[in-house]
């Protein structure tokens, strides 16, 4: 951290008082229960996170104030209050209560961000079951993966979709239902067993009674990558609701008259936690955008709407870094009042550049899927150290452990980032895999999986992962997903897959394969097994590079080596290969 220090002023001289003006203070005196004051619950103590985050605001003046902005693409654009946001949510509870969803059952979306993707998570909440968003860059395999793990019965998706889920849909035997939304009045004719979205909205009842779901009961789920294995689902209770409240207030700092952008989609936790939960349960008016990033489009956007909260990621900073402050003095960008970062490491770089251009800083913060809510966090009204994702939020105690996690390291020494457990918002299983959550948890400790290191003030400083996954763009890869795409192709015969750091994406992927007897390498080969896994997958998955080798470097019992590919790639110490293979 050899960036200068960006100080930050006294309270008294923010245009708008944080809200959390005593960051010392507040930690010292916080407790989890005193957030539940601010919440409403249902009669009997229940808990639901989409009455928190809509209607609850019924009762107060919020309900007729804008919940959701949306541009759409071909220039549409609707406005809903969250009265019409509560209303369309109960209608849609009805929809899948008349397909006979029960409190539990796994729904789930695989849809743009439409308007029509926010009221079907909300109303899936509603009914008490359990919705996982899908990504709608996914290609077949990694909707497949995810709906048979999950036995999701009923999916939400749009005409543009149904190839993919049709490819797929003999290998799902829990599906029952499919719910076609048809937003861009596509031509299309629907399949015996679909349902039109519009139709069944127009017929059914915007009266519900919601479901009087326990704080522990589960309500969403979002499919993470590890090392081995497909990616696995964690899931999410509604106490979680406790978690992303209180960061929307504190860390992303939501006052009621802020127009909130959050430009992660819902098929990530952060398109949920942040796109959805928090700052609708702190009342607060969001944009959301359908189109994706270019960036005339994302400063036309901030100008027009007067955005005034904005939560992004370091990839799109980075290219916006590109364009240079030429192009951020074409739009009025004077709205914005206090910008985030998450998802990788910000380049201290990218701090220092957004203060001149913004006139305030990017403030980094890190979490993951499972932890369901910021954990480490840059804070208004605390220097930022560039380069280092801040200090714990409230009522949050990390760790630097050593290496069986038996013991806390000092300051200055690098080892695995741990959060003391438990806090509301963290992830209560990974769905059918109840010994791989087991072993996340050690000695009172949640292992994230990160290796970092703390300074002698509490500032963490992100090193790198502790396992193979890569990260690109934001977007956890698991390696064995992908080489398991690789060896559908016919012409691979093994695979190996590893993270190359990249200067705008941090990583991107890189596979070694070998082929099948009868194939010759060639550029058209390689493009041809890119394009595959892209299809299969999804496009940040796909491998920028592939190197084709006669054979991949193996352990005796026949591991590939992924760590030898990654050193020798890299220009590393290859590290003990006495297990390699003669
Ligand atoms: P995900 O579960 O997909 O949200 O990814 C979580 C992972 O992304 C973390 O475990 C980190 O490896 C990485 N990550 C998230 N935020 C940051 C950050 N601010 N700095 C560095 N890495 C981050």
């Amino acid at each position: 951290m050899n960036y200068e220090i960006i100080k930050k002023p006294k309270c008294e001289d923010f245009p708008k008082r944080p809200n959390l003006d005593d960051y010392e203070g507040m930690r010292a005196g916080f407790r989890w229960e005193d957030i539940h004051k601010e919440l409403d619950f249902l009669p009997g103590g229940c808990l639901n996170l989409a009455y928190e985050a809509i209607d609850r605001h019924l009762k107060t003046d919020k309900k007729d104030r804008v919940a959701l902005i949306w541009d759409g693409r071909h220039e549409t654009k609707e406005r809903y209050t969250f009265s019409d946001l509560s209303r369309l949510t109960n209608q849609f509870a009805n929809v899948i209560g008349s397909l006979g969803v029960k409190k539990g059952d796994r729904v789930f979306t695989y849809l743009d961000r439409v308007p029509e993707l926010y009221i079907s998570i909300i109303g899936i909440v509603k009914a008490g079951a359990v919705v996982g968003p899908l990504f709608s860059a996914f290609g077949t395999e990694a909707i497949k993966d995810r709906l048979i793990d999950s036995g999701a019965k009923v999916l939400i998706t749009c005409p543009e979709l149904l190839d993919n889920v049709y490819a797929v849909k003999k290998d799902l035997p829990a599906l029952e239902h499919i719910i076609v939304v048809n937003k861009h009045n596509v031509p299309y004719t629907p399949k015996e067993g679909e349902i039109a979205y519009e139709r069944a909205m127009a017929e059914a009842s915007s009266e519900y009674q919601i479901c009087q779901t326990d704080k522990e009961d589960f309500c969403i789920m979002h499919y993470t990558s590890g090392t081995t294995g497909k990616p696995k689902g964690a899931v999410h209770v509604h106490e979680a609701i406790v978690g992303h409240y209180a960061t929307a207030k504190y860390v992303l700092d939501l006052h009621p008259d802020d127009i909130y952008w959050c430009t992660a989609d819902p098929g990530w936790v952060t398109g949920t936690s942040y796109g959805i939960f928090g700052p609708w349960s702190n009342g607060v008016t969001q944009l959301v955008t359908e189109v994706g990033f270019t960036v005339h489009h994302w400063y036309e956007l901030i100008a027009r709407h007067r955005v005034t909260v904005w939560y992004t990621a370091p990839t799109a900073i980075r290219m916006l870094m590109k364009y240079g402050e030429k192009e951020t003095k074409k739009h009025d960008l004077s709205s914005l009042r206090h910008i985030n970062s998450v998802g990788e490491p910000l380049n201290p770089e990218a701090v220092d550049w957004s203060k001149q251009v913004f006139r305030t800083a990017f403030h980094d913060n890190w979490w993951q899927t499972e932890t369901g809510c910021i954990q480490i966090a840059n804070y208004p009204v605390q220097d930022i150290k560039p380069g280092s994702m801040g200090r714990p939020f409230l009522g949050v105690r990390p760790a630097i452990m050593n290496t069986d996690i038996s013991e806390e390291l000092s300051a200055g020494e690098e080892g695995n980032l741990c959060l003391k457990y438990p806090w509301p918002s963290m992830f209560r299983t990974y769905w059918n895999k109840k010994e791989l959550y087991e072993s996340r948890f050690k000695n009172g400790w949640y292992i994230t999986g990160d290796r970092a290191w703390r300074d002698e003030e509490g500032y963490f400083v992100f090193v790198g992962r502790a396992d193979d996954v890569i990260n690109v763009a934001g977007h956890l890869v698991g390696p064995f997903e992908v080489e398991s795409a690789l060896v559908e192709h016919e012409a691979v015969a093994e695979a190996a897959v590893i993270g190359v750091p990249d200067p705008v994406r941090m990583e991107v992927v890189k596979a070694f394969v070998s082929l099948r007897e009868g194939y010759e390498a060639s550029q058209h080969l390689k493009l041809e097994i890119k394009q595959f896994v892209a299809k299969k997958l999804d496009a940040n998955a796909a491998p920028k590079e592939i190197e084709i080798l006669p054979t991949l470097p193996k352990t005796r019992s026949g591991k590939i080596m992924r760590r030898l590919l990654k050193a020798r790639e890299l220009g590393l110490p290859e590290g003990d290969t006495s297990t390699l293979e003669e």
